[in-house]
Order: C-alpha cells, then sequence, then structure tokens
C-alpha cells in the first residue's frame, strides 16, 4: 500500500472509531497534516455523507459497493503504482494484507465469473 493510502486507512480507522478519546483527534490531526489534501477532500465528501472513503479491495471486489473491479486495478494496486478509486462508489480502494483477511470477510461471490454476466443486484 502506497503512504497516502496506509495514513488514510489509519485515518478512516479512528474516526470511524467508536471510543475516540484525546490521542485519537491528536493523531487525526497529525494523519490530517500528513494526507495531500486532495485525497482528504475526497474523503471527507464521502465522511459527511457517513459514508468510510476508503474501502478494502477483497478477491477483486470492492468491499464498499461489492462490484467487481477491473484487473487492471488490481494490478495498479498490487504495484502501488497510483492511488485507484471504485468506478461505481468512488471509494478509494487499497489491498489488504492476505493474511490479515478472515476467511469469513471474503466475499462470496469470489468465483471467477467465466464471461461477465449483467449483474441484476441493485446498487446502493
Ligand atoms: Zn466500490
Amino acid at each position: 500500500m502506497n503512504e497516502p493510502m496506509q495514513d488514510l486507512l489509519r485515518l478512516q480507522t479512528l474516526e470511524f472509531s467508536e471510543k475516540p478519546d484525546k490521542n485519537t483527534a491528536a493523531l487525526i490531526a497529525e494523519l490530517r497534516g500528513k494526507i495531500p489534501p486532495q485525497i482528504i477532500g475526497h474523503y471527507d465528501r464521502l465522511r459527511v455523507r457517513g459514508k468510510k472513503g476508503l474501502a478494502a479491495a477483497i478477491n477483486q471486489v470492492c468491499t464498499g459497493c461489492h462490484m467487481r473491479l477491473p484487473l487492471a486495478v488490481i494490478m495498479t494496486l498490487k504495484h502501488e503504482q497510483d492511488i485507484q478509486l471504485c468506478d461505481s462508489c468512488g471509494r478509494y480502494l487499497y489491498l489488504p494484507d492476505e493474511a490479515a483477511i478472515p476467511p469469513a470477510a471474503k466475499p462470496q461471490a469470489a468465483k471467477q465469473a467465466r464471461a461477465p454476466r449483467r449483474s441484476s443486484l441493485a446498487k446502493h
């Protein structure tokens, strides 16, 4: 994961934490000072609507909206070349450590679909 995304993930974890304390506020201020303003700006636009601005990409699926991601997006994330946004929900994407994913958290639609079927899943 590249650095702005690491910082953003820490920030999101803190800001969505249920029990913030004084240290949390200080850390949030520190992280907000480090992350590029345009990234914070987009993150905040989602956050004010109660959404997390950063979603993990697991098994090539965005965990924010459960839409399948193009392989090119995953490859870019793997190589830490660039920041990627989910086309469907607009969240920043990151690849979590494989080891850090509990099996239950993996989406069930992990099977490789042979032909891209038109999904009838309603977007929210
Ligand atoms: Zn998404």
